[in-house]
């Protein structure tokens, strides 16, 4: 009977992706309750590889459904093309994907509003992917956001869009911005994507409660990672939705009654994408190859990702703004080459060591991380799938970071497959995705 909230417990790309389609087999229903196309997860079944960035990846199982809750924001095009790509490798994404009337929809405009803040002198940049999914919601807090309910209403959508182009216009002309936009084109479009989509609109908040007043499971699957969370998360360089375990339930209007359990998936290093402090960074050639060694490219965009030791003050924060019941380790076997391994296990600010963390990026800049090294395995953890079978020093690493966290270590991947993977007996994980 156990709802379940799977999310990052460090800056996004934990390899949620593939947990979550892992244990998506225990679960009826796997909702996504913020974020937009830049969520980049990657799957690998077999020799296939799939890259989900907006639709949930409980859709890559059999008779799943799929839900993009109220608290995501769409760009209808982007849903269409992953939907067709989806098709082509044989998923059947329309029986089973429903996407909530709720959700405010992303336009072409947004884009342009995105870079040409982030093109402003004196902003901070904060290197986000320019698919217009801060400028959708900063509409929707604005509240004069589009929803895709207002785009099945053709007559209310030609109101609410026209008001919403003339804000984008004038906005434009204040920049002094080369506005080449076809306004009109993009609402024709848009009123064609409308009928392409509305057989999958719904009030999935009223779906995902009535599911599980029937004795149905939902695993809740966070995008990005907490560090990005527009609150708790290294302000300003975040995303601009919640992205903590708190949006799984304002994101899809399932009450906080109904969640079961919490689980957060970090790698056995860490990474970050863009801009920003980080404390436990690994400069130069050292972080050069762990890059390699963990194909450290951002999915959707591309770009390399900046590679860290394991940072324990930023785990025990967002295990305390999380509540997380049990920790999945990714990306073991990545480390399986290093002599030693360095873990951040405090933070020195103004000579004083302290594991709280600071609220501006100013004072995240200030820290100095204090580092603890542990023996390496140097030798190949990739594919072990049963606990007792990883090497002494590979589990003493791992039970570093459970005695240092504070959250048990339930489950620990070994390499990107399905089967790479162990679930410890007698862990609180076990117990959520077996009950
Ligand atoms: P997500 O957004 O959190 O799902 O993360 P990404 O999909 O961006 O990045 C995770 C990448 O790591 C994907 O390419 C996965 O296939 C891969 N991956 C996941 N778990 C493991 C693992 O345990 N070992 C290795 N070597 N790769 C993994």
């Amino acid at each position: 009977m156990s709802n379940i909230i799977v999310l990052g417990a460090q800056w996004g790309d934990e390899g949620k992706g593939k947990v979550v389609d892992l244990f998506s087999s225990h679960f009826d229903i796997v909702a996504r309750y913020q974020g937009g196309h830049n969520a980049g997860h990657t799957v690998y079944i077999g020799e296939k590889k799939y890259v989900l960035k907006l639709i949930p990846s409980g859709i890559l199982r059999s008779g799943i459904q799929a839900v993009i809750g109220n608290g995501v924001v769409v760009d209808p095009a982007a849903l269409l093309e992953e939907m067709n790509t989806l098709e082509q490798a044989g998923i059947p994404v329309r029986e089973n994907l429903f996407v909530s009337s709720r959700a405010h929809v992303i336009f072409p405009f947004h884009r342009l509003v995105e870079k040409m803040s982030e093109a402003r002198e004196n902003r901070i940049p904060i290197g986000t992917t320019s698919r217009g999914i801060g400028p959708a919601y900063e509409d929707k807090i604005g509240r004069r956001g589009i929803r895709i309910a207002d785009l099945l209403d053709a007559e209310g959508f030609r109101l609410l869009y026209d008001t919403l182009a003339e804000d984008k216009r004038m906005l434009a002309a204040t920049f002094n911005i080369a506005d080449t936009i076809d306004y009109a084109d993009i609402r024709d479009q848009y009123e064609q994507f409308a009928a392409r989509i509305a057989p999958m609109v719904c009030d999935t908040a009223r779906l995902l409660n009535d599911a599980i007043l029937q004795g149905k499971r939902v695993l809740f699957e966070g995008a990005q990672g907490t560090m990005l969370d527009i609150d708790h998360g290294t302000y300003p360089f975040v995303t601009s939705s919640s992205a903590a375990a708190g949006g799984a339930c304002t994101g899809t209007g399932v009450p906080p009654t109904r969640i079961d359990g919490i689980i957060g998936v970090s790698k056995a290093y860490i990474t970050r994408v863009g801009s920003g402090p980080f404390p436990s960074e690994i400069m130069g050639e050292a972080g050069e190859r762990i890059r390699k060694a963990g194909n450290e490219y951002g999915a959707v965009t591309g770009r390399p990702r900046r590679c860290g030791w394991f940072d324990v003050p930023l785990l025990r924060y967002t295990a305390s703004v999380n509540g997380f019941d049990s920790l999945i380790i990714t990306k073991l076997d990545v480390l399986d080459e290093l002599d030693e391994i360095p873990v951040c296990i405090s933070y020195r600010i103004d000579g004083k060591d302290t594991g709280d963390m600071p609220a501006t990026f100013r004072g995240m800049q200030a820290i100095k991380p204090v580092f603890q090294s542990l023996p390496g395995w140097k030798t190949s953890t990739r594919g072990i799938s049963n606990y007792d079978a990883l090497p002494a020093a590979a589990r003493r690493y791992l039970e570093f970071l459970e005695q240092r966290t504070s959250v048990e270590v339930g489950c620990v991947s070994t390499g990107p497959e399905r089967t790479e993977t162990m679930v410890r007996s007698g862990s609180k994980l076990e117990k959520l995705f077996g009950s």
